[in-house]
């Protein structure tokens, strides 16, 4: 089947939904833009227009923040029991798993990623994800700190914490992990008791549409959580701007990011940033050559490369680096391309022909600076935003393609010949999102791992995940952890009490 008729027979299914033209979701309902403006939503295999989904102006946001702000203070969610709130959270958990065909097909279609990927990652580590955060509903807390206050002779003081929500939540979220992302920053904000006004990426508006439905469904009050959607330059920074939120938590590239910090800043706003990478992978001496190719090529092939932990840079000792990327050429070439909904396809298409050519022009750039292209190095299939899974070597450290995010299916391998040098390389990047070090030396290891300047660390492993492992990064690849409880603590301020007693 070719890409245009997988997804005619899955637009069947979700027609209702894909094929409109959507409104905002403010206050509980549906709401038709202020200029009523629309952008079209495509599918990435087959370049078809699939919706309309409005492109909001700052008034639009306003009214998304003001809906928020009623919600808030009126204390519906944030004076709810914190019992209630974890039960309700649960409930959305269990209704994005009932409607996870519906979700993962309309993920398919607005993303192209591979629908097993949207079933495992988006919806099925998403509800995960609430789940999780449900439970910290009922959790937070603060301290009884001991004291040395010596104001007067005889005076007796009591002192301790308490963590308030920050207010309303602004989220502003890519399209490679729409509703995952979208429910990394929604879940914390709702369990600390705050309200919420999503702005999903232009390119992927409809699966963050339709899990505020789910909200209202699950019994969540008006409000409580809003989905404004439009461009980043006016929807997104009008939000990242808005006097009324609390706290702003933004993924998406580094320049986009800063404008934000830099919005939120004028505001005194709290702000998260999870930024961009440009991962590295360690593979040592002793690793296992063939393994640790079958590693890297999932690495960065995993979503078509358009994952900001990605492992872009594969650096190998030496004595292996031949078979290594040999291997990794291997790996690469065979990937069946497809349509996200052909259950044979291993690689789907790039988000948009936008993006696909971003990724061309890296990959051009750097066969004319002299890299050599082991594997891929092209467009591929007829029609639709689909790329070759590429792999260069001979490549220099000050290339492009070496210092810069690509956010596709393109890596490049180089040599090392000690550990000092894998380090220094590792660490020569802008970026710190994350690293994964491949070795079966104990000792090795734990000498390299507080020396590599990155949010995360994996050994013999890349792009592994957990609801209660801390995510984020270091130098250009943001400030502030997303999951765990370092996220749901971010959307508190710490209250300290001192009582005269
Ligand atoms: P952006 O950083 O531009 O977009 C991410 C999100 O931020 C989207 O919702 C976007 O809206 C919004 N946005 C953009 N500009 C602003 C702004 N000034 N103020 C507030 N919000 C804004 O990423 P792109 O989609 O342009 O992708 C470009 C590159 O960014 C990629 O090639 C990749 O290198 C990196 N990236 C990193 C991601 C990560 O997970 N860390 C995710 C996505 C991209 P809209 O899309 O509607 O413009």
């Amino acid at each position: 089947m070719k890409p245009r008729e997988w997804s005619a027979a899955r637009m069947a299914g979700v027609g209702f939904l894909s094929r409109r033209r959507h409104g905002n979701f403010i206050d509980g309902r549906e709401c038709a833009p202020s200029h009523d403006a629309h952008l079209p939503v495509v599918d990435p295999a087959t370049e078809m227009t699939i919706a309309q989904a409005p492109d909001s102006a700052a008034a639009d946001v306003d009214l998304a923040v003001q809906a928020a702000q009623r919600a808030f203070e009126g204390k519906a969610w944030s004076g709810m029991r914190p019992a209630e709130r974890e039960r309700l959270l649960g409930r959305l958990s269990l209704l994005i798993e009932e409607h996870a065909d519906e979700l993962s097909a309309l993920e398919t279609l607005q993303s192209g990623k591979l629908n097993g990927l949207a079933r495992a990652i988006d919806v099925g580590a998403g509800a995960e994800f609430v789940r999780y955060m449900a439970g910290w509903a009922t959790k937070l807390e603060g301290q009884t700190l001991p004291n040395s206050i010596a104001a007067a002779p005889g005076s007796s003081w009591f002192t301790y914490t308490q963590r308030e929500p920050v207010g309303v939540v602004g989220a502003i979220v890519p399209w490679n992990f729409p509703l995952a992302i979208a429910l990394w920053k929604v879940a914390p904000a709702l369990a600390a008791g705050c309200t919420v006004v999503l702005k999903p990426s232009e390119e992927t508006p409809l699966t963050a549409l339709r899990l505020a439905e789910l909200a209202m469904e699950a019994g969540f009050p008006p409000g409580v959580l809003n989905v404004v959607c439009g461009r980043g330059a006016t929807a997104g920074a009008a939000l990242a701007a808005h006097a009324g939120l609390g706290r702003v938590s933004f993924t998406g590239s580094t320049p986009a990011g800063r404008a934000v910090g830099h919005a939120a800043v004028e505001r005194m706003t709290r702000f998260t940033l999870e930024l961009g990478g440009k991962s590295p992978m360690l593979v040592l001496a002793d690793a296992d050559p063939d393994e640790a190719a079958a590693g890297a090529a999932i690495g960065i092939f995993f979503h078509q490369g358009q994952v900001c932990t990605a492992s872009s840079r594969i650096l190998v000792h030496r004595s292996l680096v031949r078979r290594v990327t040999e291997r990794l050429g291997q790996a690469a070439s065979s990937l069946k391309i497809g349509s996200g909904f052909d259950p044979q396809a291993q690689l789907g298409p790039l988000v948009s022909k936008r993006h696909l050519e971003r990724v061309l022009g890296y990959v051009e750039g750097a066969k004319e600076e002299g890299a050599t292209v082991v594997a891929g190095g092209a467009r591929a299939l007829e029609g639709g935003c689909f790329m070759q899974p590429t792999v260069f070597a001979d490549v220099r450290a000050e290339m492009r393609v070496v210092r810069e995010e690509v956010f596709g299916p393109v890596a490049v391998v180089m040599p090392f010949d000690s550990e000092e040098e894998a380090v220094s390389m590792a660490n020569d990047s802008p970026y710190g999102l994350a690293a994964s070090v491949w070795s079966r030396d104990l000792s090795a290891v734990h000498r390299l791992v507080p020396r590599l300047k990155a949010g995360t660390v994996w050994v013999n492993a890349h792009n592994m995940l957990d609801s209660n492992l801390p995510f984020g990064g270091v130098k250009g690849s943001g400030m502030g952890r997303e999951l765990g409880r370092a996220a749901v603590e971010s959307c508190t301020e710490l209250k300290s009490v001192c009582m005269s007693v």
